[in-house]
């Protein structure tokens, strides 16, 4: 798809498959990332994307990695850019820096408030919400695809659902292209974000993100950090399989198989896998696709 933007692709009817990576603070997690980057790539993703670190603190190494993943694995790389410690200058010279350097579609948000806050704090010469960026880098590099973030359950500042779909319609009207979804492990939400997009006025493709629950405490840290619902089912089977490494992978990996099979039978443009640098759940859920016939790239 090297040629196509993510928009083009979806638009041809394909349903994109794409893995996120987050840039590695360790020696031992650089490693893990240069074997996980390397095995995911048999799997041929449509795209992968690469986090930007809090308050800007990975502005580098978010370059450096993405440039890595392109370049050690011929991935299409999507690079996220929060606003968050950022004057417009410093923003304009980052863009620049991925435009000079071939890239051709941004996840443009706004990041969370730093250290103990619970109120997001503006650069005094920066961006006080996505929107604002999202209007920034269509004005000033129009060539850039962008992405968004969605949260089918609310976005966690946001005092209701209809308040945060307005403000997701200005980063659309801003030129957002598509929607990434925060994880989630119910997919009714999902549907009826979609639907209230859609009613909203929101056109653009909505892709759900998912995360294989393999580990009861990090998806509760999850799902407390976003206010996403643990369902109770998942979470007492995750709960009486502790300790037991087999189990667990496979009561994830196959809660996730059926999410990823009811969200393409019912129309989602494709599937955007929280992959936490790891490679073997996201292999094994590989497997169970391949098995059951679903297929990406048809
Ligand atoms: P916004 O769209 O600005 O929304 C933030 C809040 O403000 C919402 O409650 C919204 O309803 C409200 N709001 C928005 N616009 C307006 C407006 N114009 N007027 C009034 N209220 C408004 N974080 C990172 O630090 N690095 C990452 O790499 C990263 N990647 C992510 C990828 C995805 C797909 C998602 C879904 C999230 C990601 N995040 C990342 C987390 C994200 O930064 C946080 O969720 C953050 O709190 C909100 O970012 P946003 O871009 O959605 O903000």
């Amino acid at each position: 798809m090297e040629s196509q933007t993510i928009i083009q692709y979806i638009a041809s009817g394909k349903k994109t498959f794409s893995l996120e990576f987050f840039p590695p603070k360790s020696e031992k997690a650089i490693q893990q990332l240069q074997a996980s980057s390397s095995e995911l790539s048999k799997l041929d993703p449509d795209f992968v994307s690469i986090t930007y670190g809090a308050g800007g603190s990975t502005r580098k190494s978010t370059f450096t990695y993405a440039e890595q993943l392109k370049a050690d694995h011929g991935y299409k790389v999507m690079p996220h850019l929060t606003c968050v410690g950022h004057s417009k200058n410093e923003l304009s010279e980052i863009i620049q820096q991925y435009q000079d350097a071939g890239f051709k579609t941004l996840m443009a948000l706004r990041g969370d408030p730093q250290g103990d806050s619970q109120t997001f704090t503006p650069h005094p010469d920066g961006f006080q919400y996505a929107n604002e960026l999202v209007a920034f880098i269509k004005s000033t590099f129009p060539n850039f695809e962008i992405g968004v973030g969605g949260y089918p359950e609310k976005h966690p500042e946001a005092p209701s659902q209809e308040s945060d779909i307005r403000n997701l319609k200005k980063k659309c009207d801003a030129g957002a292209d598509f929607i990434t979804t925060q994880l989630f492990y119910n997919n009714e939400h999902y549907f009826r974000f979609v639907d209230h997009c859609r009613s909203a006025n929101i056109d653009c493709p909505i892709i759900p993100g998912l995360m294989i629950p393999t580990n009861l405490e990090r998806v509760e840290r999850f799902c407390n950090f976003c206010q996403a619902e643990l369902p109770d089912s998942l979470k007492s089977a995750l709960a009486s399989a502790q300790g037991d490494a087999q189990a667990l992978q496979a009561i994830g990996v196959d809660w996730t198989f059926q999410q990823v099979k009811d969200l393409l039978e019912q129309g989602a443009p494709g599937i955007h896998l929280y992959i936490m640098n790891q490679s073997k759940f996201m292999l094994a859920l590989s497997e169970k696709l391949k098995e059951a016939d679903i297929n990406f790239h048809s």
